[in-house]
């Protein structure tokens, strides 16, 4: 099959390759000349781990285009992808689709012969109805589908999370198209995923309410974190303790500084403003909002406590810095409201992230980014574990303590034990965690 992906960025290129990778003929499509310039020298404009190699092996087998004209990749295509972004509309929560209704005035002339539209973007329910609209409205005799077929794929796991599902969602009430989407991931039927066809509006809402339960599980588990430091018991073990427990799972019950990321920050808000404009309450997922904001800034407390009350002059090592391991993504997270509110309170910030350094730049300022993690120590008063990259996990103590001006260490990521950093000479504090 031959399709176009309008978009790019990291839902769009990992889609996009996959599917080239499943044998088929894809053109990856984005405004952004300088991203696609450089995807045609082979170089990836994300960290996304094994991407390089996947790209450059069906760049080679001709399978996997690049360019920044819509017209004949769509032209010739059986099914349009939107894959473009839906960020937090400035101001009053909503999602912002105008990158998807321009993608669907894009492609609205240009469709030729029977073509399923595929909104792989994250987006509200009715939104493939209003993009069906455009299309019909600019162009009343073509033959097109508007399919909805949200992605669940995790940045750091994204290729295997694409050809590897737990299941794939698609949403329309067409025949037609729905052949069009099995052919498309045929490898993953063969394999016997799951395919959940629906109708299109439950299609969106699967999205929101998959990421908005996530988010759930999290700040629930970070409320039991709080809990167990103030009755002396220990986070992990009640989450051991529950996961087990196969109505619950054990997956995102990791208590931690809060979530962040492109995702289920502005999900949870467009969720909680789509029920708002259907006149429906959803009193869990608006407290989950809250209490997650609240905490992410929590973080830069603990850490103040830690160190007496007192930051004012003192430097704080930060390790990590991307909202999560394996990603340079710094869409909202955690480490933005720390360093913001020790900087207020007036400490000076070194850091080291194994890759988002560059995009924290562009959302901190007045960081000292640094070589490794061992020259982030250098001369700090506390290192603080911000994200849990694996290079974290194994740090030479004795060389952080010779380092340090002093052995003081805050894991907000629970990756060492409080016996094992008294035992080699730390003051250590995490979360949720009273031994
Ligand atoms: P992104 O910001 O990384 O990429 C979007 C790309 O679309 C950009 O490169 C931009 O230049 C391009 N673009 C915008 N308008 C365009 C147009 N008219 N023509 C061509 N290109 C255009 O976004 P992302 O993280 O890939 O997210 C895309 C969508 O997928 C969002 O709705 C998001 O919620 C959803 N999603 C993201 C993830 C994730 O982990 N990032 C996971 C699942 C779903």
């Amino acid at each position: 099959m031959r399709v176009a992906m309008i978009g790019t960025g990291y839902v769009g290129l990992v889609s996009g390759t996959c599917f080239a990778d499943f044998g088929h003929v894809v053109t990856c499509i984005d405004k952004d000349a300088g991203k696609i310039d450089a995807l045609n020298t082979g170089k990836i404009p994300i960290f996304e781990p094994g991407l390089q190699d996947l790209v450059a092996k069906n760049v080679a087998e001709e399978r996997l285009f690049f360019t920044t004209k819509t017209e004949e990749a769509v032209r010739d295509a059986d099914a349009v992808f939107i894959a473009v972004g839906t960020p937090t509309r400035r101001g009053d929560g909503h999602a912002d689709l105008s990158y998807v209704y321009a993608a669907a005035e894009e492609i609205a002339g240009l469709i030729d012969g029977f073509t399923v539209i595929v909104t792989k973007s994250t987006v509200p329910v009715g939104t493939g109805d209003e993009v069906e609209a455009i299309i019909r409205r600019t162009n009343p005799d073509a033959k097109f589908a508007v399919v909805s077929n949200p992605e669940f794929l995790r940045e750091g796991a994204a290729i295997n999370d694409f050809k590897r599902p737990d299941r794939v969602v698609v949403g329309t009430d067409s025949e037609e198209a729905v052949g069009v989407m099995k052919e498309l991931y045929r490898p993953l039927y063969l394999n016997e995923t799951p395919i959940i066809v629906t109708k299109r509006r439950t299609s969106e809402l699967i999205k929101y309410a998959a990421n908005a339960f996530l988010a759930v599980k999290i700040t629930f588990i970070n409320e039991i974190a709080d809990l167990c430091e103030k009755v002396g018991a220990n986070v992990q073990e009640v989450s051991r303790g529950i996961g087990l427990d196969n109505r619950i799972g054990s997956k995102f019950l990791h208590a931690g500084p809060g979530y962040g990321g492109s995702c289920f920050p502005k999900d949870t808000l467009a969720l909680s403003r789509i029920a708002a404009d259907a006149h429906c309450d959803l009193k869990i997922v608006d407290s989950v909002i809250e209490v997650n904001a609240a905490r992410k800034k929590k973080m830069a407390d603990k850490v103040i406590d830690f160190m007496g009350g007192d930051v004012s002059g003192k430097t704080v090592a930060l390790l990590g810095l991307a909202f999560k391991p394996n990603t340079d993504d710094m869409r909202e997270a955690p480490s933005i409201d720390i360093v913001e509110k020790l900087q207020a309170a007036g400490a000076k910030i070194r850091a080291y992230d194994p890759a988002s350094m560059e995009e924290a730049g562009h959302v901190m300022s007045n960081v000292l980014f640094c070589d490794g993690p061992y020259h982030a120590i250098e001369n700090a008063d506390v290192v603080v574990i911000v994200t849990e990259w694996d290079q974290f996990r194994a740090l030479d103590l004795e060389r952080v303590k010779s380092l340090l001006n002093a052995p003081k260490v805050v894991d907000l990521r629970n990756i060492y034990t409080q016996d094992y950093m008294t035992a080699h000479g730390f003051e250590y504090t995490s979360v949720g965690r009273s031994y």
